[in-house]
């Protein structure tokens, strides 16, 4: 099943994409939850039913509860907690930073406060010299645990989608900690659209492209990753509780605009591309 969030009358409001369609999930079945946080949390007995909703559909039902031209939010629009990331997780990105490949995962959050949805516009942080873009594909936990081991992570995996980890790198340098660089308001577009690990199924031949005003920056497979997706989950999940709608970006891959100095500016469109999820579009405007 592939989702999304849009902005409805009450604020932000589940959907499903049918085809080229999008289908707001109230319209469809007056039980099952309306926002994807309230999915999650149901569990995947409500995430069947959910399938079997979207499976009954004709493409006349389909048609008459379709959205035309829906404005797009973040997948989970104000997560519960920091976004998890992992950095460094491809060599020739941390080899382009001047770092060495690591032997255990790098890790840090982006608050809350950082996330917006596709198409939604990213203000350039005022005084920031070197904001930069990380095109990822990140995961989003489904059913939580602590202490997962890597061969069961995957079933905790609910889906997945395309996500720009957006970074002050003079900021990043500055405070040591990575948080400060990477907290910049509106710095974590998600989206446009959830896909089910079930629908996604291999990621074998899934690649993260990420273009700057046309111009293709990015383009990697993410099987170049150096932890997995299995090892993250095992490594986050030590000791420390996942939860439902936990969101997890694996890290980019090399290309970003450091080493050639090519830093983003008002004006600017990053498109961050991954296959099967689809372009994930923000324009940088005038910081305020
Ligand atoms: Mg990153």
């Amino acid at each position: 099943v592939r989702l999304t969030t849009i902005a409805g009358p009450d604020g932000a409001q589940l959907a499903v994409v049918y085809g080229a369609q999008v289908l707001p999930v109230a319209s469809i079945s007056g039980s099952l939850p309306t926002t994807l946080q309230g999915l999650l949390d149901a569990g995947p007995a409500v995430w069947t039913e959910l399938e079997r909703e979207v499976r009954g559909l004709s493409d006349a039902q389909a048609e008459g509860h379709a959205i035309r031209n829906p404005r797009f939010l973040a997948p989970i629009p104000r997560p519960r907690k920091n976004i998890l990331c992992v950095g460094r997780n491809y060599a020739d990105h941390a080899a382009e930073q001047g770092a060495a490949a690591p032997v255990d995962p790098v890790l840090f959050t982006k608050a809350p406060t950082t996330v917006v949805g596709h198409e939604m516009e990213v203000p350039h942080p005022p005084g920031v010299q070197e904001f930069d873009y990380e095109g990822e594909l990140a995961l989003i936990i489904g059913v939580g645990g602590v202490n997962i081991r890597k061969e069961n992570a995957m079933q905790h995996v609910f889906g997945y989608t395309a996500l720009n980890d957006l970074t002050a790198r003079d900021a990043q340098r500055r405070h040591l900690q990575w948080f400060k660089g990477k907290s910049y308001d509106a710095s974590c577009p998600m989206g446009p659209v959830v896909v089910s690990a079930h629908a996604m199924g291999d990621l074998a031949s899934v690649r993260v492209q990420t273009r700057v005003n046309g111009e293709l920056r990015q383009d990697q497979p993410v099987s170049d990753m150096l932890f997995d997706i299995p090892t993250i989950i095992e490594v986050l999940s030590h000791g420390m509780t996942l939860e439902p709608g936990d969101v997890i970006a694996t890290g980019t891959p090399s290309g970003v605009g450091a080493p050639s100095k090519r830093f983003l500016k008002p004006g600017d469109v990053v498109e961050v591309e991954v296959s099967g999820i689809g372009v994930l579009r923000n324009r940088i405007s005038e910081g305020r």
